[in-house]
């Protein structure tokens, strides 16, 4: 029970890298609220969590991550209804994989928008729900192609690479109010988003990883476990690679 009696919000939830982190929270006595992108996928992430454990305390919302005042309105909702967040997990997140000469702006400004842009919006009300308490703790999802780059889909690495710039300089500047920040940079997960990439680039890129597998989400979701635990109360600043050794 390493997260009793914490407050835990979790973007893109309801599948994949977030679900088990939600998972995971739970086990460890957290209270949790995901977020998902539709009604209908948090209902179903609900529903299975509940069906899993009747005494998990699990909600879930669907602010538009996009949108600033939207989120803001999420965030200030649950402080309200749990008397404050102690951890801030930004998972939710697109790739892409398109050449350079068939990308348009639009697809940048996509992946932009939500793996970069979206961080920030619900970052600024939590780190200010966090410091008038006393302290907290903020995770993102990055990726091993933000140390490492990527041959095609110029947004996804770029965003990433944005990803470990601002939990960096967020663990610099909100160290004074005991707020820590890091990352959890995974490599090949066995994840929906894995399975909607072309196979040739899964099975090329599976081939290099030292440890010869993809990961699974559970093994992912143990880094953001400790990192939101007091095991981690030393650690901020970090990009913690969860890859089988693929970035070296
Ligand atoms: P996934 O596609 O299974 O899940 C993505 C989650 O993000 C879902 O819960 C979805 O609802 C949410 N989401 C997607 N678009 C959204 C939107 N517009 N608004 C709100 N929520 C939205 O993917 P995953 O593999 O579990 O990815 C989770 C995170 O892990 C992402 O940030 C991704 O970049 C990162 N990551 C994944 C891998 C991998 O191999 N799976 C590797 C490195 C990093």
């Amino acid at each position: 029970m390493l997260l009793e009696g914490k407050v835990a919000v979790v973007t893109g939830g309801t599948r994949g890298i977030g679900f088990e982190i939600v998972r995971k929270y739970l086990a460890n006595g957290a209270k949790v609220v995901l977020f998902g992108s539709r009604q209908e996928t948090v209902d179903k992430a609900l529903e299975k969590l509940n069906a899993e454990n009747t005494s998990w305390e699990v909600d879930g919302m669907c602010p538009k991550l996009t949108d600033a005042g939207e989120v803001e309105k999420a965030i200030l909702a649950i402080k309200e209804k749990f008397g404050k967040i102690d951890i801030l997990v930004n998972n939710a997140g697109i790739s892409q994989s398109t050449p350079l000469y068939n990308y348009t702006a639009e697809e940048f400004d996509k992946c932009i928008d939500l793996n970069v842009r979206a961080l920030f919006y619900t970052i600024l009300p939590a780190a200010k729900i966090m410091k008038e308490q006393g302290g907290g703790c903020i995770l993102n999802t990055s990726s091993m192609v933000s140390i490492s780059g990527q041959p095609a889909g110029v947004g996804y690495p770029t965003s990433k690479f944005a990803v470990n710039g601002m939990t960096i300089s967020l663990a610099r500047e909100l160290a004074k109010d005991k707020i820590r920040v890091n990352a959890v940079a995974p490599g090949v997960t066995k994840t929906d988003m894995v399975a909607s990439l072309p196979a040739d680039m899964v099975a090329r890129i599976s081939a290099q990883i030292p440890l010869g597998r993809p990961g699974e989400p559970e093994e992912v979701a143990n880094a953001f476990l400790y990192l939101a635990s007091d095991m981690a109360s030393y650690v901020t600043g970090e990009i913690l690679s969860v890859d089988g050794a693929s970035r070296v």
